[in-house]
């Protein structure tokens, strides 16, 4: 399909840029990531029972499911709900022979986004959070993999950090798949379409604690809230967003602020961590028990 086919930039308030032709719109785009009818691949569902704290790459990469059973959370009807941790995936985008984009200072993307997930899942755990990491190293992960690791968990919500010198301040993508009406089994390639509503609610809720990061004395992060087409995130069947951080520049398009600023970075951290904890409370009511069910939202 056309490079911008999968695009669509109408969502929300943008503080910064426009970017249609942001990389990770593009580099996502290019993966081929539209709706595929791919033959169909026997599916085992993963269900609620198990929260591995950390997945290795290696224990994900096997069979690429051309359907899978949709998180309990999603259905609509309320009979039996299953009790589901809230568990947050991390997703540091690109990592090993995959580089991504070069940074400010001759840092690669997969290097920043590494940084990012790892100082979140710290404050996260902090408080209280169970997290799930899609990598922990400098190691490659395909997309298939990544959105695996989530629907193993399965998420409450997924964060999948990417980098960019393009732009100004921090980019939050939601899948530019159509929702759909969540369905016990969902179409590998397109399960994210069954979240996608929930998806645009946590990019608002992330949106918010950006804006409202720089009350900490910092300065305000523009933000720009777009829709893509989003290898991985395309096929997570759970409320996911893609976290592209940006330097921050001036009207002259000086960068003020580098990407691998570690105080922009811890910035960005702790705001999306206040997301999280918003989210959490949406999801459970009250913080603390990260063991709760999550309600239906
Ligand atoms: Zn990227």
């Amino acid at each position: 399909m056309s490079r911008r086919a999968g695009i669509r930039t109408g969502f929300l308030m943008a503080a910064g840029l426009l970017l249609a032709t942001s990389p990770l719109a593009t580099s996502l785009l290019a993966q081929g990531t539209a709706p595929a009818a791919g033959g169909a691949r026997p599916v085992q569902a993963q269900t609620a029972q198990s929260q591995p704290t950390q997945v290795q790459p290696a224990q994900v990469q096997q069979a690429q499911p051309a359907q899978i059973q949709a998180n309990q959370s999603a259905q609509t009807s309320p009979a039996a709900p299953r009790p589901t941790r809230f568990v947050v995936v991390l997703d540091a985008a690109h990592g090993g022979d995959d580089s991504g984009a070069q940074l400010d200072n001759a840092v690669a993307e997969k290097t920043v986004t590494l940084a990012l997930s790892v100082q979140l899942r710290s404050l996260l755990a902090a408080r209280g959070f169970a997290v799930v990491t899609t990598r922990e190293s400098n190691v490659s992960i395909d997309s298939d993999a990544r959105a695996q690791v989530a629907n193993h968990v399965p998420a409450a919500a997924c964060i999948s950090l990417h980098a960019s010198m393009i732009g100004s301040g921090v980019h939050v993508f939601v899948s530019s798949l159509g929702p759909t009406t969540p369905t016990r089994f969902l179409a590998w390639k397109t399960a994210q379409s069954a979240y996608v509503t929930r998806s645009l609610r946590l990019a608002s809720t992330v949106n918010s604690a950006l804006q409202h990061s720089s009350d900490s004395g910092s300065g305000a992060i523009p933000v720009l809230l777009a829709r893509t087409s989003l290898a991985g995130v395309d096929s997570m069947a759970c409320p996911a967003v893609a976290v592209e951080v940006a330097p921050i520049r001036d009207t002259d398009r000086t960068i003020t602020t580098a990407v691998t600023d570690t105080g922009y970075q811890t910035q960005i951290a702790q705001a999306l961590a206040a997301a999280l904890l918003e989210w959490r409370t949406e999801l459970l009511g009250d913080g603390p028990g990260s063991g709760g069910a999550v309600r239906q939202p």
